[in-house]
């Protein structure tokens, strides 16, 4: 199997490398004053402790970005035409939130230099030209998004990336500090983000040398925060995790999500429900895919008391379980992956339709 993947360009990692980005951005900027743009998860606006922190500088813009919705390809294409309107081409975009906003800025960054809607590039390799400068700071640990060469986007018809080499960032910064003030079942949903795409990229049939020791090594750091200790959320623990989701978005990138992912994006496009939980309440119905890895599953979420939602299926009718399996089933790439080549002798929509009933 060949496999030439773009990386990261460069990582800043450790407790207070976030005052390093205003050094970091200042060699991207062609003149003093070159506009670079900021997204920041709205929930900083009120932790002056992040927000006086922020290295704005004269022409930048700031916008706050409430992330209580996943990104929309509306969205990445309203940020860019506000900003071209209003300042022209900008030197750079930096993404400070969790996998929503850093999308967020991921897919600008594209769109600022390929014509149209982002609808138009929903997919693999369709992206024409490379993006403006993007960086991405992680404040919520698990999905990997600081790492991978996708930026999901939910759209009109589909909830898919926007993937390519130029998606990737040129610059992340992670610094365990800003992962302080999680609220503790969001904290629990994102990180079991980082253990499903592990289990998911190790299960498939596309894995590999490579997704193997990434995922190997993610997923024992995600059993040692969520499982082997008794304050998952100590500092060295949010240290493990956010180089634990690093890990398993790069086990990700050398093989493919698998069931619970395909299933999760049907809940999200049709319910809205964010993705973490998605995955969460998708995986909980898995057994029979993921076996002994939904049992660990359960025993993380006894030991941390977590609220995953259960008998959701009585409120939908029909069209919804059809709506979310139409989502679901379109996702070839990741049933080949947990199915093999001839997934279709396995899986069909009533199939996936069973799996919705049950969570
Ligand atoms: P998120 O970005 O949606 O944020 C979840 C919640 O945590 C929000 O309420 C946010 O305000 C809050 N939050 C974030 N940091 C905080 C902090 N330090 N203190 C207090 N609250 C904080 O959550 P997520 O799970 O990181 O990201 C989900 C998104 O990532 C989805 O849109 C999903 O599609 C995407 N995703 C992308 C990839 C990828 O490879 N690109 C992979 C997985 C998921
Ligand atoms: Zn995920």
């Amino acid at each position: 199997m060949f496999k030439n993947f773009k990386s990261v360009t460069k990582t800043a990692y450790g407790r207070g490398s976030f005052d390093k980005l205003d050094e970091i951005l200042e060699e991207k900027r062609p003149t003093p004053d070159a506009c670079m743009v900021f997204l920041v998860d709205d929930v900083f606006q009120s932790k002056p402790g992040v927000k006086d922190r922020i290295p704005v500088r004269g022409n930048d813009v700031l916008l706050w970005i409430n992330v209580a919705k996943e990104p929309t390809t509306e969205q990445v294409d309203k940020i860019r035409d506000d900003v071209l309107r209003d300042k022209g081409l900008p030197a750079g975009i930096i993404g400070i939130g969790g996998g929503s906003v850093m999308d967020l800025a991921k897919a600008t960054s594209l769109m600022f230099t390929n014509e149209g809607s982002s609808t138009l590039y929903q997919g693999l390799n369709l992206v024409k030209k490379p993006g403006i400068y993007h960086v991405g700071v992680p404040t919520i640990s698990g999905t990997g998004a600081e790492v991978s060469m996708t930026a999901v986007l939910t759209g009109p018809t589909k909830k898919l990336g926007l993937k390519c080499d130029w998606t990737v960032f040129d610059q992340i910064v992670l610094d365990p500090d800003l992962l302080d003030g999680v609220d503790r079942n969001q904290w629990f949903y994102t990180g079991m983000d980082c253990y499903i795409h592990c289990v998911e990229s190790m299960t498939g049939t596309q894995k590999n040398t490579f997704s193997e020791a990434y995922g190997w090594k993610a997923l024992e750091l995600c059993k040692e925060v969520f499982l082997d200790s008794d304050n998952g959320r100590s500092k060295e623990n949010e240290e493990k995790l956010m180089v634990a989701s690093y890990m398993g978005g790069l086990s990700l990138t050398y093989s493919e999500v698998g069931v619970c992912h395909a299933l999760s994006y049907g809940l999200s496009k049709i319910f809205d429900i964010h993705h973490g939980i998605a995955n969460c309440i998708a995986f909980n119905q898995l057994k029979d895919v993921y076996g002994d890895f939904v049992d660990e599953f359960h025993t993380m979420v006894e030991k941390h008391k977590i609220d995953i939602p259960k008998n959701l299926s009585a409120q939908w009718n029909e069209e919804d379980i059809d709506a979310m399996a139409e989502v679901a089933i379109k996702l070839e790439h990741m049933w080949n992956h947990a199915f093999g080549a001839n997934w279709k002798k396995v899986l069909d929509k009533d199939r996936i339709k069973g799996w919705y009933r049950k969570m």
